[in-house]
């Protein structure tokens, strides 16, 4: 078989120190990857003038699995996101978030088990975003969805639920308000979940959805929503289960997939040897999950959950004194 080559992004801050405890932890696993680095965002651009190189952009197109630190993207200017860039580029329509409960952690919730598919391509993400007056007093987004986008999504996630043995699927909207995107979306999923009867399926709205989340989350197994309702509530899932750094995210597309922290740059840690690396290593768990590599996977995991229970090499956001070089 062929030697499978895995583009490497480190990305900005504590990227490039969260990626290297991965690829550390994916030698020893003996996956026998090829890692092929590439640049992007602040790295990219103090080295080349370009926040996302066209050689990156190649790695990519030549490798199709990559994994991903995360890329800093200037708030309320500057430029557009290059992670909202790489989904669309790629097509990657589908983002898949678990949200696992592990031990040690500040979590107030045990059985958490949830996992968030987020559409990623359309949506308020992908409209025009503009000031529509000259003294930039009044701004303007648009949203746009397609019945084949909503169709895709929440295919997608029944039959990510169909193949993992997972009971039930929640559609997340608001077309009480939303009319038509959200109306759309819902009204393609009802049609979709139908074809699936071995599977539950129910409707919640947004703001009842994030109640319900918080008081009790554990009623909760695959979430199905667009785009901004999903980066939303994967970070509330994130949340429950002991932040950011304890949650990973994946882009798939049909042909292509970006594993990605969930977590961003975290400037106030960079090159302190205090970044959480699970989130990271999580994401090496999902490539290794789309590769067929579940036996390794399963063994990450495995560690992951035995070294937060141990306790005694807990990075400072889990409430202990070690670096990332230790917890890894
Ligand atoms: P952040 O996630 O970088 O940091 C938020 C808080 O969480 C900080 O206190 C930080 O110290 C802490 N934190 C984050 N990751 C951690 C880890 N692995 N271990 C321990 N603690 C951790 O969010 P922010 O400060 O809002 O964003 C900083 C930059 O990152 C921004 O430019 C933003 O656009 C970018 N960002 C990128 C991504 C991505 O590429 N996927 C995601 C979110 C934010």
């Amino acid at each position: 078989m062929a030697q499978q080559h895995i583009t490497v992004i480190p990305g900005d801050g504590i990227g490039p120190s969260v990626i290297e405890s991965v690829i550390q932890v994916l030698t020893k696993l003996n996956c026998g990857f090829e890692f092929d680095y590439a640049d992007a965002g602040q790295t990219a651009f103090k080295k080349t003038g370009n926040i996302l190189p066209q050689r990156t952009l190649d790695l990519i197109e030549k490798n199709r699995v990559v994994i991903k630190g995360p890329l800093a993207t200037p708030v309320g200017c500057g430029h557009t996101s290059i992670n909202v860039t790489l989904r669309k580029h790629f097509k990657l329509y589908a983002n898949q978030r678990p949200a696992i409960s592990f031990p040690g952690t500040r979590s107030r919730f045990q059985n958490i088990d949830i996992v968030t598919i987020r559409e990623n391509t359309e949506g308020l993400y992908s409209g025009i975003n503009q000031f529509i007056s000259d003294d930039g007093e009044t701004a303007q987004v648009t949203s746009q969805i397609t019945r084949a986008g909503c169709e895709k999504i929440v295919r997608f996630a029944f039959e990510f639920a169909r193949k993992e043995n997972r009971k039930r699927v929640t559609i997340v909207h608001k077309a009480n308000i939303l009319k038509s995107t959200s109306g759309l979306f819902l009204k393609t999923a009802q049609a979709v979940a139908a074809e699936y009867p071995d599977i539950q399926s129910n409707e919640l709205i947004i703001d009842h959805t994030c109640m319900h989340l918080v008081m009790q989350p554990e009623i909760f197994d695959v979430i199905v929503t667009t785009n901004l309702f999903g980066d939303i509530i994967s970070d509330l899932c994130a949340g429950l289960v002991g932040g950011l750094g304890l949650a990973s995210g994946a882009n798939l597309g049909n042909d292509c997939a970006i594993f990605e922290t969930l977590h961003g740059s975290a400037p106030d840690l960079t090159g302190k040897d205090l970044a959480n690396p699970t989130s990271a290593m999580l994401a090496g768990a999902q490539m290794l999950d789309y590769l067929g590599l579940k036996d390794k996977s399963a063994r990450l995991r495995n560690a992951i959950r035995e070294t937060l229970k141990k306790g005694d090499s807990l990075t400072r956001d889990l409430g202990g004194v070690s670096g990332t070089k230790d917890f890894t």
